[in-house]
């Protein structure tokens, strides 16, 4: 008997008939012996106009409107969970629902996005021993004062892997709208191709680029875990994608797959003096607002007395960003600022770039081709990024698939 962990997202549980299927899945492996645990997101859209609402009344963003607000999204979870073990007891399945604080999930009190602290489970444990599924509410779990929190867009990922690890769980099967891990967002590229296994590197670089397809948190928990994560689809019954250790990829590619995002800002400022400090008076204060700056640019003009610093930051956190960086004006004494939202990141991301060279220089020719201008650039050990013009993003994305022969032959294209 194995003990088995299934997460559903949005789309698989989008009405009762879905639930209904849903519920055949779980059946399955019910009859196979196995013990289950489910985890469930919100029906689809339904987090999204729990959001609305709250931001319609409450624009602000202070920790006790996080509070409610966790009080509010939370609440899509629980619908599914309950739909859900009400569907499976209806087909004479054993089961009970489970919201984060019956567990308990404990999390911090990072409200909208909490960090899983530690999961109870003896009162799961009790409920397979006595043959019942447990139906958990995704992306919700408890803080230290017994408030409801939630672990951050796409956090049933997150609630699928964690139970997996605290229940040493022989499986977590993330089903899904697509049958698996793709070389690019098969929405934008037709001709992706299905990866029959990714290392959790590659995918933890993936997410964090742009592939919601996991949750980045997710990701670092099955690593740290070693927990066997295979991301499947709800819809047809064939085999997904096997998240695995390094090694296991045994397919030799150079590049594994090509991400986007349009969630990043640029800020350049002019004019800078180049002198010592001015990095650290740059950026302290945005690391200090807790604002995340991820690619960074210096050109020094020729008579190297001042510098243009570029950067990018959520575009979320544009406006604060901007605001931080006019109040250091005064004493900093550079000349202008220039923010502009209208970018996207493109990465190549893969293993085989530890051993392959050349990859960056093969970008920068494919970008160069389609005429698209290199505005920063960024790398990693296995990721190279370039930030561009948001409108050429996908032209960039599908350029960049090609180049590297990922794209599946005509006749099985996705
Ligand atoms: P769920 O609601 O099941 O959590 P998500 O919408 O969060 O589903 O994630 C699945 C989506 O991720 C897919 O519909 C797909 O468009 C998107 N996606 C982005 N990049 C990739 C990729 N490389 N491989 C597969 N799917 C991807
Ligand atoms: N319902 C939540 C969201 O839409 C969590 C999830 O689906 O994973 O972000
Ligand atoms: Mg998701």
């Amino acid at each position: 008997m194995a003990l088995i962990v299934q997460k559903f997202g949005g789309t698989s549980v989008a009405d009762i008939a879905r639930i209904r299927h849903v519920a055949t899945l779980v059946e399955r492996e019910v009859k196979a012996g196995n013990q289950v645990v489910v985890a469930v997101s919100a029906m689809a859209g339904v987090t999204d106009q729990l959001v609305s609402m709250v931001r319609e009344v409450s624009p602000l963003y202070t920790p006790a409107s996080q509070a409610e607000y966790d009080a509010v999204v939370a609440s899509g979870e629980q619908v599914t969970s309950g739909l859900l073990a009400l569907t499976l007891q209806e087909m004479g399945i054993q089961a009970r629902s489970f919201q984060g604080w019956q567990i308990a999930l404990k999390t911090d009190e990072a409200h909208s996005k909490a960090r899983i602290e530690e999961i109870e489970t003896d009162a799961l444990m009790a409920t397979l021993e006595s043959g019942r599924v447990a139906v958990v509410a995704g992306f919700q779990g408890v803080d230290a004062h017994g408030r409801i929190s939630t672990l951050g867009r796409g956090g049933s990922d997150t609630t699928g892997v964690a139970l997996a690890a605290a229940l040493k769980a022989d499986r977590c099967d993330i089903y899904t709208d697509v049958d698996g891990i793709y070389t690019a967002d098969p929405r934008v590229v037709t001709r992706a191709r299905k990866l029959q296994k990714v290392a959790y590197e590659e995918i933890l670089e993936m997410a964090s680029q742009g592939a919601k397809v996991l949750q980045i948190r997710s990701v670092e928990m099955a690593m740290n875990y070693n927990v066997p994560v295979q991301v499947r689809s709800t819809f047809v019954d064939v085999p997904g994608t096997m998240v695995v250790d390094e090694e296991e990829v045994m397919e030799r590619r150079k590049v594994t797959g090509v991400t986007h995002t349009r969630d990043d800002a640029r800020i350049t400022m002019t004019g800078v003096p180049n002198v010592p400090g001015v990095s650290a008076a740059i950026f302290g204060p945005l690391g200090d607002a807790n604002i995340n700056v991820d690619m960074i640019v210096q050109n020094i003009t020729e008579d190297g007395k001042e510098t243009d610093v570029t950067f990018t930051v959520p575009r979320t956190d544009l406006e604060r960003a901007k605001s931080l960086v006019e109040s250091i004006k005064p004493s900093l004494q550079y000349h202008s600022l220039f923010a502009d939202k209208n970018v996207a990141k493109v990465s190549v991301i893969g293993v085989g770039m530890r051993s392959h060279a050349g990859i960056a220089g093969e970008m920068f020719k494919t970008l160069a081709e389609k005429n698209i201008n290199i505005q920063v650039i960024s790398t990693s050990e296995i990721k190279v990024s370039v930030l561009i013009e948001e409108a050429y993003a996908e032209l960039a994305v599908r350029a960049l698939h090609s180049a590297y022969g990922l794209d599946a032959p005509e006749e099985s294209a996705a």
